[in-house]
């Protein structure tokens, strides 16, 4: 998809992929502590140990190398990266996780899109959906 992406002229990157627990862990409650946030607006922005989309191996955070002060940033959308995403994605069996108003509350996430191109990752992310 990267690839493809850079043949139409867009620089895509991949920030950040598979993250074990541990580096869950650093990322929630050091950077929670850091920042002085409570545990709940901690949880809007980052998920807890165990909780995230990254342990599944399934989701990426993708980035515009033309424009890395919007890395991690719901101004990603602005860019060319984004809208190729929302172009294109689909074709790779990528989606946007955390859309604008999702029913899981999460806060909205442009940057972070999960593979759902099998069996696996479908029950992963479908399972809990549809009951
Ligand atoms: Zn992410």
């Amino acid at each position: 998809m990267v690839e493809a992406a850079q043949a139409e002229g867009v620089n895509l990157v991949i920030l950040s992929g598979f993250r074990s627990v541990e580096e869950q862990t650093h990322l929630f409650f050091d950077v929670k502590a850091e920042r002085g946030q409570n545990t709940d607006t901690r949880a809007d922005v980052s998920a807890p140990p165990g909780y995230s989309e990254h342990h599944t191996g399934y989701s990426a955070d993708m980035g515009d190398a033309n424009e890395p002060e919007t890395h991690l940033s719901q101004s990603f959308d602005q860019t060319a990266a984004f809208k190729w995403l929302q172009q294109n994605a689909a074709y790779y069996s990528f989606e946007l996780s955390f859309a604008k108003g999702n029913p899981e509350k999460v806060s909205y996430e442009p940057w972070h899109w999960r593979y759902v191109g099998d069996r696996k990752s479908l029950e992963i992310f479908y399972r809990a959906r549809k009951k």
